[in-house]
């Protein structure tokens, strides 16, 4: 089910007798999610991703804009209506039930709908010449089936007769899974489904996450502020920043093009080097050392902001800039070299191949011309090369 957001916007009104200034938790957000696929909500805590997600589900109502699910606008559709599954961070499990009723549990109120057949198999009709429909309840044998099927995909067939307390944090979180799919939704919802699990099991689940999503290929949405987490397990996805759409796109094309400063930023750990630069005859400038050539367009001179990946250094003694090393910590695969840099805050870090030979001091290093890049000093700080 391909979903469309149309200038969404959520605005939690504050009090002005109390000073207290409104909040602008989303601002016009336009984004496709395609049929199928696993969609990341990236962004620090507090950029409106929660409610972006609750505003789908239908337990926020939107200040304007639109939510579509296919050809069917479900703006003011009621939650229950919308056929949505919503997995939340604490799981939510009800404590005093079995794994089998927790994901029973949304079948047993639930009413199907069947058309009215003749002894011939045919519809009948009411007066207005619509089809003749009655409700019931699922059957005993029918919830069974739907929830061995369900538990089946999410490999929690065995703790069926246990408790929540029972099971591991990943396992509780599988049976939140099981519950939210077991009435086949036609979207999953996930609010930071992985932030009270340990880091091994994190990893553990995020690859469930995507089998699960991968087998029912049930379109999803994951939100999350992890940029790894968001990186290794979604299709495509959107950077937000106090409420606002930042970048979207697949993963890799984000982190190799980001739009602007903030997004380099948050992608990728260790994260982005940065240095105050500038361009002059369209090449860059970290102080005296001129770091890339800009062969690709004519860019103004201009004082700009340098990012470098971590991953951006060659050592080489010819090259043109000096690190100044001050710690070198051995990462199995991988070296990284902390070096000191009196202009920013945080100290620089690079990351090098484990079998090149480095030591603490001064190392003079070239720079991989697509590992650095050149943002813009004003504005929205966006990226220039
Ligand atoms: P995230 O999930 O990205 O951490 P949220 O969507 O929860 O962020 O919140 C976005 C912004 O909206 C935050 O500034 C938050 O304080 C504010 N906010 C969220 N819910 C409410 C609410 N019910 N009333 C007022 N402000 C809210
Ligand atoms: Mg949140």
């Amino acid at each position: 089910m391909e979903i469309r957001l149309k200038h969404l916007t959520k605005t939690f009104p504050g009090n002005p007798k109390k000073n207290i200034p409104d909040t602008h938790a989303v601002e016009d957000m336009n984004l496709t999610v395609t049929d199928g696929k696993l969609f990341a909500l990236l962004g620090p805590s507090g950029c409106g991703k929660s409610t972006t997600l609750y505003m789908i589900a239908g337990l926020l109502e939107p200040t304007s804009g639109e939510i579509w699910f296919g050809d069917e606008d479900v703006t003011a559709l009621a939650p229950e209506k919308r056929g949505i599954g919503l997995v939340f961070q604490n799981y939510a499990l009800y404590p005093h039930m079995t794994v089998y009723k927790n994901v029973a549990f949304p079948l047993t109120n639930l009413r199907i709908e069947e058309k009215i057949l003749d002894k011939d198999g045919k519809e009948v009709l009411g007066p207005d010449g619509k089809p003749l429909v009655s409700k019931r309840r699922l059957s005993k044998d029918e919830i069974d089936k739907l929830v061995h099927e369900t538990a089946k995909i999410v490999q929690i067939e065995e703790y069926l007769w246990r408790k929540p307390s029972q099971l591991s944090g990943g396992q509780q979180q599988r049976v939140a899974i099981a519950r939210a799919l077991v009435k086949h939704p036609r979207v999953l919802l996930l609010d930071e489904p992985l932030s009270n699990l340990d880091a091994r099991l994190r990893l553990q689940t995020r690859e469930e996450i995507r089998r699960i999503q991968q087998e029912t290929g049930i379109t999803t949405i994951f939100v999350t502020h992890d940029q790894e987490e968001a990186m290794s397990i979604s299709d495509s996805l959107v950077v937000m920043k106090l409420g606002v759409k930042q970048q979207i796109g697949l993963p890799q094309d984000v982190y190799n093009e980001p739009d602007n400063r903030f997004v380099a930023n948050f992608l990728g750990t260790p994260p982005i080097n940065f240095y105050g630069g500038r361009i002059k005859g369209n090449k860059i400038y970290i102080g005296k050392a001129m770091v890339r050539e800009i062969t690709e367009k004519k860019i103004p001179n201009q004082d700009v902001t340098v990012g470098i990946r971590p991953e951006g250094i060659v050592i080489d003694p010819e090259g043109p800039l000096t690190l100044h090393v001050e710690r070198i910590l051995t990462m199995g695969r991988d070296i990284m070299l902390v070096a000191s840099n009196p202009d920013e805050l945080r100290p620089e870090k690079f990351v090098i191949d484990a079998f090149e030979k480095v030591g603490v001091g001064d190392v003079r290093v070239s720079i991989k011309p697509h590992k650095c890049f050149a943002f813009s000093k004003e504005g929205k700080e966006e990226k220039l090369i």
